[in-house]
């Protein structure tokens, strides 16, 4: 038997009314027709692939994307009738799996093709998305030529249909638009060079979807990190055609509460040293668990109120300053609403140097995701 249980109180928790509010939102956004596929890819960046792809496609995303064969394969099992999209490469080991189960595939090779072609006994047709590097530099066809070799390998072949067509923008988030526009008139200009056009052309990340034209929707966006609440940038944020929700929240208890006297010391390397008699709570999460060393200084809420993190933060446990003695299984939020304050995504990430959609991906599988609003 799998062991489920957990006994720790360390927990993520992943409000599916917002992911639904977020799909929602965006597709009275859209215009007519425009299909929204959800980005679950690295299991819905670390949000809980099944839980978010069920309420994304209960609000109105009728494809869904991941980023890997084994992540698509896992989706497939959860959702046998559902459009599913591989947004990376695909090993040709995947040809008949993709086959079998109707997973569209991103293809930009025409060698890869004529690999794909050896595989015999293919029952049900290959569904190719051809993806155009159009200045992401990262896979892709870049030009003209390179694009209608990749079509007639796939087009001379039985059972192989090119079901799609795509792209993929750096800058999107960025008020600057130089570079996003080039990018766009080559997307264009290569899906002008098409003899047909395929059933789905996409191009819009969040960014595009919510920030640029509406023409840029095309069939489809790609909708990733604004279905979990969160903006592409600060750009985005200030832009936003409509509210979004952050979904993810992360909580534990204290589980030990010490007075430490005036000159004693807490952690690895004693780092923190009490000025004067203080109170001292300690929270079993740690680097483990994905927080981080960085997040050293960051307050987290308990009873409402902002405290600090002190000391350095260990493998699975970190100490907090608190204001008074708090009872054992005193409720502590790391991310999220509590009382009037709220702590989000983004304030770690500034704290980190780094970007939100990191922030949730390295909280680590050790710690649970359980979901409200079901
Ligand atoms: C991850 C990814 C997306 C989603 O991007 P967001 O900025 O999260 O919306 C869209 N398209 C591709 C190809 C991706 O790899």
């Amino acid at each position: 038997m799998e062991h489920t249980q957990q006994y720790r109180p360390t927990k993520a928790i992943i409000d599916l009314q917002a992911i639904r509010d977020n799909v929602h939102n965006l597709h009275s956004y859209l215009q007519e027709g425009v299909q929204i596929i959800a980005v679950v890819k690295a299991n819905a960046y670390g949000h809980g692939d099944v839980a978010v792809a069920r309420a994304a496609l209960q609000a109105g995303a009728s494809i869904l994307a991941v980023a890997t064969p084994d992540e698509a394969v896992r989706m497939r099992q959860h959702f046998p009738d559902v459009e599913l999209l591989v947004l990376g490469a695909a090993p040709v080991s995947f040809v008949q799996y993709a086959s079998d189960h109707q997973i569209m595939l991103t293809v930009f090779s025409p060698e890869w093709v004529k690999q794909a072609k050896l595989v015999q006994g293919l029952s049900k047709p290959l569904l190719l998305h051809i993806k155009i590097d159009s200045g992401m530099g990262r896979i892709g066809v870049t030009s003209r030529e390179q694009l209608l070799d990749l079509y007639k390998e796939i087009q001379t072949t039985e059972n192989f249909v090119v079901d799609g067509i795509f792209t993929h923008f750096a800058t999107a988030d960025e008020e600057d638009a130089e570079y996003f526009d080039n990018q766009v008139s080559l997307f264009k200009e290569l899906l002008n060079a098409l003899p047909n056009k395929p059933r789905l052309v996409h191009a819009a990340n969040t960014a595009t979807a919510l920030a640029k034209d509406a023409a840029l929707q095309f069939d489809a966006v790609r909708y990733g990190i604004s279905l979990y609440g969160l903006a592409p940038s600060g750009y985005v944020a200030n832009i936003l055609p409509f509210p979004i929700r952050q979904a993810f929240s992360l909580q534990t208890e204290v589980v030990h509460v010490k007075k430490l006297k005036a000159g004693q010391s807490v952690g690895y390397g004693a780092s923190f040293t009490a000025k004067e008699d203080c109170y001292i709570g300690t929270l079993p999460i740690g680097y483990a668990d994905g927080m981080i060393r960085k997040l050293g200084g960051q307050t987290v809420l308990i009873a409402g109120e902002r405290c600090p993190i002190v000391g350095r933060i260990c493998m699975d446990q970190c100490m907090i300053l608190l204001p008074r003695a708090y009872n054992i299984g005193e409720l502590v939020t790391l991310l999220g609403a509590q009382g009037n304050d709220f702590i989000s995504i983004d304030e770690w990430a500034t704290k980190c140097d780094t970007i939100n959609y990191e922030v949730p991906c390295i909280i680590t599988s050790r710690v649970p995701r359980t979901y409200n609003n079901e």
